[in-house]
């Protein structure tokens, strides 16, 4: 980095960091326990929130200059947002993570193939669900063809990073895309009609997790809900904004807005903490234009998880949930537990199940390594939580483990695969699991 980069680096912190927010940590420490970077480094101060904070500050003051150390304590950082509700100041830690990178991706230099490769993923394919739609298509394509089985045996997967290759062994069957492009927009509740609902698809969920999405569809009926599916949503932004494109999230959050204020519905329903946590922050990240401020903020207001309308519409003392005798624990979805507070439902519904013996896991709130695309490009630290991780797993003697976001589920089922634990133990939604113990 040139003297005169770090120059630039700083005046862009200074014009658009928000300065009271930095100013709000007080630099008492309380969130270093629930940090798991600041844990899985040995207690390094700057792998912590109160550290990264501080740097932050220092930047914009202009009494600390970027350097890569600086910006490599920003991308260790998972985003968990764990170090939020610990906070007695109640900075707005997700915020000022996401403006400062940004920045630094703003300042970035990259070769020609990374700025193609990025521009591919984030304004190429994760705006456009048809195309992620295609790509689901080649996937399942792969699948079922066998060229799987051929490109395993043969190590085609070896060409690619480790954490790919090691992804690639766990992604559930692809659906077709006619599948897809079947289901009804439209479906009707069953018994006493309680509310109206609008699903929100999301990408993944509705590509490689499509039969999770139709099994949230038939808990809300079930729940006694209409569900409508509202055209023309989209990804909802997060891996975009998570990764400094905040101007295509920006993009992305307004057609969203626009479609689900056509369905009218009483509430917006999601299956993924990850795209939850970003959804209700759509007023945050339209602060800048009153109008769709205000058009954001009417949108959050009507956005539940699929546990907590569940919750809501007493789903578990209406209907008779039962298992095979089993212990199942639960791991958090950091953003849907941290950003949409969503924690007490999933339990409440998983231990109504008959059968099923819940066993709470030690450190269940805290952060599996997923962390968006985190395992893909910090794949040694992701490691290391995640083999932490399932010595907790191990400890609840648990045969299942339940997961509310896609990437913690893929990240479960690589840690039983890690673990040698694979056909004894399964990673598995809750609402896969609700709708096989539901009567
Ligand atoms: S708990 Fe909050 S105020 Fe205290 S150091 Fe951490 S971020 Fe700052
Ligand atoms: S978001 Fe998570 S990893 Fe990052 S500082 Fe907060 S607790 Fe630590």
């Amino acid at each position: 980095m040139t003297t005169s980069d770090k120059k630039k680096i700083q005046q862009d912190f200074k014009e658009n960091m928000d300065y009271d927010e930095l100013l709000n940590c007080m630099r008492c420490g309380f969130c270093l326990p629930s940090c798991p970077t600041y844990i899985e480094t040995g207690h390094q101060e700057k792998y912590s929130p109160r550290g990264r904070i501080a740097l932050m500050k220092g930047i914009t003051d202009g009494v600390v200059e970027p350097d890569e150390d600086i910006a490599h304590s920003l991308d260790l950082c998972l985003g968990c947002r764990a170090c939020e509700p610990v906070c007695p100041s109640g900075v707005q830690y997700g915020h000022l993570l996401a403006d400062a990178r940004t920045i630094l991706q703003h300042h970035k230099k990259q070769s020609v193939p990374v700025k193609m490769v990025r521009k591919g993923i984030f304004n190429g394919l994760f705006p456009h669900q048809d195309r992620v739609e295609k790509a689901t298509g080649l996937l399942g394509f792969y699948q079922r063809s066998g060229l799987e089985k051929v490109g395993r045996k043969i190590g085609f997967m070896n060409l690619f990073p480790k954490s790919m290759a090691a992804m690639e062994k766990i992604l559930p069957q692809a659906p077709k895309r006619r599948e897809i492009k079947a289901r009804p927009r439209y479906f009707a509740h069953d018994g006493e009609k309680k509310a109206t609902v609008a699903l929100f698809t999301g990408c993944l969920m509705d590509t490689i997790f499509f039969k999770t999405n139709n099994a949230t569809i038939k808990l809300l009926q079930k729940a006694g809900c209409d569900v409508v599916i509202p055209e023309n949503q989209l990804c909802c932004g997060a891996l975009n904004g998570h990764n400094g494109e905040m101007e295509k999230a920006r993009e992305m959050a307004k057609q969203n807005i626009e479609a689900f204020e056509k369905s009218d519905a009483d509430y917006i329903i999601t299956n993924a903490g990850g795209c939850s946590a970003f959804l209700i922050e759509y007023d945050h990240l339209l602060k800048d234009e009153p109008e769709w401020a205000k058009r954001a903020k009417h949108f959050v207001t009507k956005l539940k998880d699929i546990s907590a309308i569940l919750v809501d519409l007493d789903f578990q003392k209406t209907h008779r949930l039962r298992l095979p005798e089993q212990t199942i624990t639960y791991q958090d979805s950091c953003h849907l537990r941290n950003v949409m507070h969503t924690f007490r439902e999933p339990r409440m519904l998983l231990q109504s199940i008959e059968g099923a013996h819940f066993v709470e896991m030690e450190g269940a709130d805290t952060c599996c390594g997923s962390a968006g695309d985190y395992n893909i490009v910090q794949p040694e630290m992701a490691m290391q939580i995640l083999d932490h991780k399932m010595e907790k797993v191990e400890k609840t003697a648990a045969k299942t483990i339940v997961t509310a976001n896609p990437g913690c589920l893929l990240e479960m089922k690589l840690g039983v695969d890690r673990a040698g634990k694979s056909g004894k133990v399964r990673a598995v939604h809750i609402a896969d699991l609700l709708l096989e113990a539901v009567d």
